[in-house]
């Protein structure tokens, strides 16, 4: 199979379940159209894991290489993607009401989101089978960690952005010299439609989480990563911002093979988050539902790295972690948003409003009793607030003129 892992025995079709062996043509199930996921064989990787040897390897994505398509050193994009920090957050755990509180900082990332991860393994994925030309769409985030790795792996791409995606963004994207085009569209899966036929009428391969079966593989690492940095242990808790759910299905999926191989037989519970203003999921998560519909306003959040009316895949995904996990979906407000977010500044994390929704979601988790307060929490904050620099400048910040009489005037008012 294109020389893939060779522990790799295929792509399972979530709907149907058919086996396929994975090629650059193959995204969803030429089937039924469902999204696919990659198998391995995990009691080979059981027999043949070493975790001394594993340890010894550079702490990036790739250090945990035999949960992934690819095996090949020469094959792997390296850019630095993987092996973010866990932070110990005390001061973040009392306000939220936990004992222990752990920030999983994706704004270390090369290109500072937890995009990443996911596109070191696609693009290196897509490599190894050939793919000259790579789409995708996306908030921005996605469609700069994609420029950035398909640039120093030698792909060419076209990249397709929301039409109110952060001029903050664009212009970051703007560096990497691609095609980039905005999209105006008020239903996801217009998007969604537009993708399709790009990839059927101009032979490029899609990179749009889920519709791309190899982007949520990497997402596996935060569950070994967490492992590793919890002394082996599992947390109580695990919290993911959902865009289209990769993170919150792929860390799942990580915490399932660590117990097939015999590294841990507990599993945390894990939670997806989404602004209350375009909570699809969390809407079906409290009616029972299997599948989300369309519902909200994606443009009147703050936390636009996680904003759709409906994700991909009908939120399917995100769902059945959340019922599986015994986790939830939780709708965080506007105000919660930017609240945690201050918060997680007082702890000197820069976060981005999508990334603080975890935070809250802890927090108003524990008000609701889903947590306790004696357990152990990771928030993933997914990217980092220069992301989105101009966040947080409504708050005020008086100019004086340059004496010291002045200085205290302010700080006397400041208290
Ligand atoms: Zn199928």
């Amino acid at each position: 199979m294109f020389n893939l892992s060779p522990y790799l025995t295929g792509l399972a079709c979530d709907d149907c379940g058919q086996l396929w062996s994975p090629g650059p043509a193959l995204l969803t199930c030429p089937s039924c159209g469902g999204l696919l996921d990659a198998k391995y064989d995990l009691d080979v990787i059981r027999q043949v894991l070493d975790l001394d040897s594993i340890l010894k390897r550079k702490a990036d994505v790739w250090r945990w290489k035999e949960f992934l398509p690819v095996h090949d050193e020469a094959d792997m994009v390296r850019i630095g993607s993987g092996g973010s920090p866990l932070i110990r957050c005390r001061r973040l755990a009392h306000w939220a009401g936990v004992k222990e509180l752990w920030v999983k900082y994706e704004g270390m990332q090369p290109t500072a989101s937890l995009k990443d991860r996911s596109f070191a393994v696609a693009v290196s994925t897509a490599k190894r089978m050939g793919v000259r030309q790579a789409i995708t769409y996306s908030s921005g985030n996605a469609a700069i960690s994609l420029a950035a790795h398909a640039a120093h792996a030698g792909l060419t791409c076209l990249i397709l952005v929301n039409a109110w995606a952060d001029p903050a963004k664009l212009g970051v994207l703007n560096q990497f010299s691609w095609p980039i085009v905005k999209i105006d569209w008020t239903d996801f899966t217009e998007v969604e439609s537009l993708l399709a036929k790009a990839v059927e009428e101009l032979g490029v391969y899609s990179f749009v989480n889920f519709q791309n079966p190899w982007r949520h593989e990497a997402y596996q690492t935060y569950a070994f990563e967490n492992w590793i940095d919890l002394d082996r242990q599992a947390p109580d808790h695990e919290i993911h911002p959902i865009g289209t759910g990769g993170g919150i299905f792929g860390s799942w999926k990580g915490w399932n093979a660590l117990r097939s191989v015999g590294y841990t037989s507990r599993l945390p519970h894990l939670h997806g988050t989404q602004p209350a203003v375009a909570s699809a999921v969390a809407t079906a998560f409290d009616a029972g539902l299997r599948e989300a519909t369309p519902g909200g306003d994606p443009r009147n959040t703050i936390a636009e790295a996680i904003a759709n009316n409906i994700p991909l895949g009908k939120g399917k995904r995100p769902l059945k972690v959340a019922y599986e996990s015994g986790g939830s979906i939780q709708a965080i407000s506007e105000e919660a948003i930017m609240e945690a977010l201050y918060k997680l500044g007082e702890e000197g994390i820069c976060a981005e409003p999508a990334g603080s929704t975890t935070v809250a979601a802890a927090r108003q988790m524990v008000q609701h009793g889903i947590i306790k307060s004696s357990e152990v929490v990771v928030c993933t904050v997914t990217a980092s607030g220069y992301k989105q620099p101009y966040v947080a400048t409504a708050r005020p910040m008086p100019t004086i003129h340059p004496t010291i009489d002045e200085l205290k005037k302010v700080l006397q008012r400041n208290g």
